[in-house]
């Protein structure tokens, strides 16, 4: 399927997109221990810790699919000191993530996405009331609440993570 695949990813404006296979991802109770010090959003969102399970939990399930695709885009031009306007970048990086899962659910897949940053579908997310998710086919964990190290795999395949300049990149990751 990849090269048939491949054609269709070509078409998006996608900055990057290869594949891993999921054990080769590296998992650290580090990344979870930042999120809870240092991420607002910790515990405000079915899409982030506790929530999404325990670290050990989040790499049983990667590790149950056979591939993991790797997708990035890029924002040019962006106040980076500005966080509402780097923010904005990522509603576009959303919308291409869902592309992608479409494009795999199209080909009989049920890929488990993760993307960027907490879930934002819901003004207020349905965690907060005690609630199931309103949306659960549609939001995505981001990566880092499942502890993988994705600098690890960036710097494998000689790809920034962070931004600098007036430039903006974001990743997602696709399980199937
Ligand atoms: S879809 Fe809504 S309820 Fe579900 S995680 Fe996102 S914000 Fe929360």
């Amino acid at each position: 399927m990849n090269e048939e695949l491949e054609r269709a990813l070509a078409e998006l404006p996608l900055y990057t997109y290869f594949w891993v296979k999921p054990e080769e991802l590296v998992f650290s109770q580090r990344v979870r221990t930042v999120c809870e010090k240092e991420c607002p959003m910790y515990g405000r969102t079915w899409a982030c810790p506790p929530a999404v399970g325990s670290v050990e939990t989040c790499r049983e399930k990667c590790l149950g699919y056979r591939n993991c695709l790797v997708i990035g885009t890029v924002a040019e031009e962006v106040d980076v000191t500005d966080l509402a306007a780097t923010l904005d970048t990522r509603e576009p990086h959303e919308k291409i993530t869902n592309q992608v899962r479409d494009l795999l659910r199209e080909r009989g897949e049920k890929p488990y996405v993760l993307s960027s940053e907490a879930c934002a579908i819901c003004s207020r997310c349905a965690y907060l009331d005690g609630l199931p998710c309103r949306m659960p086919g549609k939001m995505h964990p981001c990566v880092e609440s499942h502890g993988i190290v994705l600098t690890d795999t960036l710097e494998r395949h000689d790809l920034p993570f962070q931004y600098g300049g007036d430039v903006v990149t974001w990743y997602s990751l696709l399980f199937y």
